[in-house]
């Protein structure tokens, strides 16, 4: 068996080497082999940080090999570690595969002692100042990161030198000062840890790359990759590098550097610049840094080789890079690199420019953007020029920017946005009676739940701003009080779905530019050029259709600009509510035929007007309607309230006859789990003539179109379907009405179901016979694969599995892939083998959701359909989904 290799020279390693010699350590390298100014070193790999984490001592043989490493940079460098006359010193340095900025630990100046000290001076032409300088640092960093002493009392004896000496300037101290500043420490380290600061070189190496090792679970770094969604158990790398010193005098220095502005893009030299420090001042903002551009003036030499690396850097990586380096009298030497961070615009702008450019297709520009960053630009936007008041803050659980009324009511809000008014739905929390005050609102803030409470995944949904969780908020019957302020139904509030903020008052907002130019509006700026630019090759590449869910006529109209190719999900449940709320009642409380038909009648016209109004935004394009599904609770009054109303009306000997047959009539269809009972196509089997006059409306619509000479695509949908019988039952029905209705009109109407019941997914080559179409409902599915409901996630227990890492992130957010995505897989397969021409696609909130989209894609459906505004993003996710090769041909 060939011996473990846990250690790799820099020579050896190069940029593809991540997984295992961690960022830092893999560009380190790939610098090295590119010839750059890199100072010698090796890196101990991510494996044998796992290794130590697993029994918590290092394994076997890496002890020698590190040896046999030093040896080999002692000897490139002419110098060895530590050494009391010309020491060698190193930095021990963290890097993960993953960057992780500021996560985890490095500590420079390894190899001083109370010896080498004198060498290192010596060693810098009698710089007695840079070598306690430096060992005062090693104290400082080795103190804090490796032992654990509390860095504050290590910056506070700093300033009290300082102050001693009547100096604000670290530089102003001089070697006395800081020899003794040196010894304090090292009585601070003895205070905390109990033993001397280690003298031996090596000592002091092992025991700092062990505490690299530990950082990795660091609580903050726990949390980093929790909120980045990095997996736990990758490790750390360790990188151990000769010191170059950039405190060895004003022709030394320190900088960090961008290729290109990583906010906006352009192209240039961006960059902070420190005389006379070392490199972590200029993170931790000890002195002010100069723009990198003064560089020129100092040392020209430098800054030109500099700007020459970055170039080639560019060139290398084809993308933006971030880069540190230090100056050591005059020679600069490279001490990282990456392919930077970016704000969203700048990476489209940056993928954009690099196509223009030649320097990538594409392609590679559309990997290089995301869906997420495309839902970041098409937020509208506060202008914070005023400075408004804030309130307080909660979660930000829907990005965007609104501001209006504080309303405490849906009935309140539907009132005052009907007059014309903007509000803001303020409420404990949301339930789905809220609902259309909810559609209402420019904005919502609830004082409960969190980024998967009901509030929250409505108005994503739907593209609202919401603000969720703000629970400093005492939210009564027609105001809130929060931080001794009152607002009042009517007074303006502004939130920020992004950053969480409630402000007082109006803060302006403006549309972004990204959703003017999806409105079809011309706007001049590059970053609308890039996102267009991208945009139209994902919809070159994708192999997915994209379809939206949209209701009315304004919503389907809108998706359409946004680019949707039909309609996905028509739900038809809002066309019975409002003034048509009774007539659904009256419906299903009908005694006698005669009763049930008139009531269906009445329903008829208004039906079909609605669905006039769709199929014409939607001219053309496939419209896929959902036959009625919700539970049959929500159309009736409360069995509660009816009650205490006929109890009421009791006591007092009043007659109140309509109201106790409503009383019987609910009690009767009273069920204990609505969301497992009278719903969908058990609705249309129990209720006669229900599913009919649906069919007949849209039927109706659709003829009525196609005489005006447009085409209408109606598909009709059956939901719930469990068993093939129900949609045989419903489809003979259907397709009995649809030859009467549109008989020689040329309109051609798909009947199809949805699957969201897991035995649907199961027995889908049964069901294949009755349809035209599959489109998957993957809310219901998740919720009935997983057993829980979609409407109490926030409650009792959905957190505690977060945190247990039993899923990682919602299965309602992102579709868990090898429970749900099995049902999804079977049920497309064993379709296709009955009707290989079947029709498959996703209604349901992942059908916007960039991850969902890619297992779509590779299941090989045919289209997915979101919100009006998720399109663009699924339509640059299929693109991207096109472009990475895992996709499937079975379309
Ligand atoms: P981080 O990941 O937090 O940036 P680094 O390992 O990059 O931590 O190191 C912190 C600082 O120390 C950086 O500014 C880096 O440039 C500097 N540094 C690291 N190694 C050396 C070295 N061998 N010589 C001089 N400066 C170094
Ligand atoms: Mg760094
Ligand atoms: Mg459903």
């Amino acid at each position: 068996m060939a011996v473990q290799k846990y250690v790799y020279d820099f020579s050896e390693g190069h940029k593809d080497l991540k997984q295992l010699l961690g960022g830092k350590g893999a560009n380190l390298a790939e610098m090295t082999r590119l010839g750059l100014p890199v100072p010698a070193g090796f890196t101990v790999t991510t494996e044998a940080c796992r290794a130590y984490l697993a029994t918590g001592s290092a394994p076997d043989g890496l002890a020698a090999e590190i040896d046999s490493q030093l040896a080999a940079l002692e000897q490139s460098m002419g110098r060895e570690l530590g050494d009391p006359a010309d020491p060698l010193l190193v930095s021990v340095r963290s890097g993960a595969a993953f960057s992780m900025p500021g996560m985890m630990e490095t500590v420079l100046n390894v190899g001083l002692n109370d010896a080498s000290v004198a060498g290192l001076a010596a060693q810098a032409g009698g710089d007695d100042r840079f070598a306690w300088d430096s060992y005062r640092r090693l104290l400082q960093m080795f103190g804090k990161t490796v032992c654990d002493v509390p860095g504050e009392e290590f910056s506070d004896a700093l300033e009290e030198a300082k102050k001693v000496r009547g100096v604000t300037d670290d530089l102003a101290l001089d070697a006395d000062d800081l020899r003794a500043l040196t010894e304090r420490y090292k009585r601070i380290f003895v205070k905390y840890t109990g033993r001397e600061f280690p003298q031996e070189p090596r000592e002091q190496m092992r025991q700092a790359m062990e505490a690299v090792f530990r950082s990795w679970n660091a609580e903050r770094a726990v949390l980093y990759r929790r909120q980045e969604r990095i997996p736990a158990d990758l490790g750390t790398a360790v990188n151990v590098v000769a010191m170059v010193f950039g405190n060895l005098g004003p022709d030394s220095g320190t900088g960090v550097a961008f290729t290109r502005d990583p906010a906006s893009g352009a192209q240039g030299i961006y960059g902070d610049y420190l005389q006379n420090a070392q490199g972590e001042d200029v993170v931790a903002g000890i002195r002010n840094t100069v723009a990198l551009q003064a560089l020129k003036d100092l040392d020209p030499r430098s800054y030109d080789e500099l700007l020459a690396i970055m170039a080639t850097l560019e060139g290398h990586y084809r993308d933006l890079c971030d880069i540190e380096f230090t100056i050591e009298r005059g020679k600069l030497w490279m001490l990282q690199t990456r392919v930077g961070k970016r704000t969203a615009g700048a990476a489209f702008r940056i993928a954009a420019q690099l196509v223009a450019e030649g320097m990538i297709d594409l392609d590679e520009a559309l990997r290089r953007v995301s869906g997420a960053q495309l839902a970041q630009l098409m937020f509208p936007r506060f202008d914070l020029a005023g400075e408004p008041a804030t309130l307080t803050r909660g979660i930000g659980a829907s990005p965007g920017a609104a501001a209006g009324q504080a309303v405490f009511s849906a009935d309140r809000a539907v009132e005052l946005a009907a007059a014309g008014h903007d509000v803001i739905l303020v409420r404990r929390e949301t339930n789905p009676e809220d609902l259309a005050g909810m559609i209402a609102a420019k904005g919502i803030l609830t004082a409960r739940g969190g980024k998967t409470s009901h509030a929250a995944v409505v108005a994503r949904g739907m593209g609202r701003t919401c603000v969720c969780g703000a629970d400093e908020l005492e939210i009564a019957a027609d105001r809130f009080a929060v931080s001794g302020r009152t607002v009042s139904e009517g007074d303006v509030i502004s939130i920020d779905g992004t950053s969480g903020r409630v402000y007082l008052g109006p803060v302006p907002v403006r549309p972004s530019e990204v959703v003017q130019y999806f409105e079809g509006e011309r706007v001049d700026s590059t970053l609308v050029e890039a996102v267009d630019a991208i945009m139209r090759h994902a919809d070159q590449r994708r192999r997915l259709a994209v379809r939206t869910n949209a209701d009315t006529g304004a919503d389907a109209a809108r998706a359409r600009r946004f680019g949707a190719q039909g309609i996905g999900l028509c739900r038809t449940e809002h066309m019975f509510l409002g003034d048509r709320k009774e007539l659904v009642e009256k419906l299903i409380l009908a005694q006698s035929e005669v009763d049930r038909t008139k009531a269906l009648n009445a329903l008829l016209p208004l039906q079909r007007d609605d669905f006039i109004e769709l199929f014409r935004a939607m001219d053309g394009l496939p419209v896929t309607v959902r036959l009625i599904d919700p539970p049959l609770h929500e159309f009736l009054p409360s069995l509660e309230e009816l009650a205490v109303s006929v109890a009421v009306a009791r006591e007092r000997g009043e007659e109140h006859s309509e109201d106790e047959q409503l009383l019987d009539a609910v009690r009767r269809m009273h069920e204990q789990n609505p969301m497992l009972g009278l719903r969908g196509v058990r609705l249309g089997l129990v209720i006669p003539g229900l599913f009919a006059m649906q069919v007949r409306a849209i039927a109706q619509a659709a003829a009525q179109l196609a005489a005006e000479g447009l085409d209408p695509r109606p598909e009709i949908m059956v939901p719930l379907v469990g068993a093939v019988q129900e949609l045989e039952m419903v489809r003979s029905e259907g397709e009995h009405i649809v030859e009467e209705v549109i008989a020689g009109t040329g309109v051609q109407v798909l009947i199809g179901t949805m699957i969201e019941v897991p035995r649907a997914a199961l027995t889908a080559g049964q069901i294949a016979e009755a349809a035209d179409f599959f489109s998957f409902g993957t809310n219901d599915l998740t919720q009935m694969a997983w057993g829980f409901s979609r409407d109490d996630v926030e409650g009792a227990f959905f957190w505690r599995y977060l945190e247990l890492g039993i899923f990682g992130i919602s299965p309602f957010e992102a579709i868990d892939r090898e429970g749900v995505g099995r049902l999804i897989r079977i049920a497309a397969e064993e379709g296709r083998q009955v009707k290989p021409h079947l029709k498959l696609g996703v209604c349901g909130e992942h059908g916007g959701d960039p991850e969902s989209v890619h297992f779509f894609d590779q299941v090989g459906l045919h289209y997915v359909s979101c919100s009006p505004f998720r399109v663009p993003i699924a339509r640059l996710e299929a693109g991207r989904a096109a472009v990475t090769g895992e996709g499937s041909d079975s379309r």
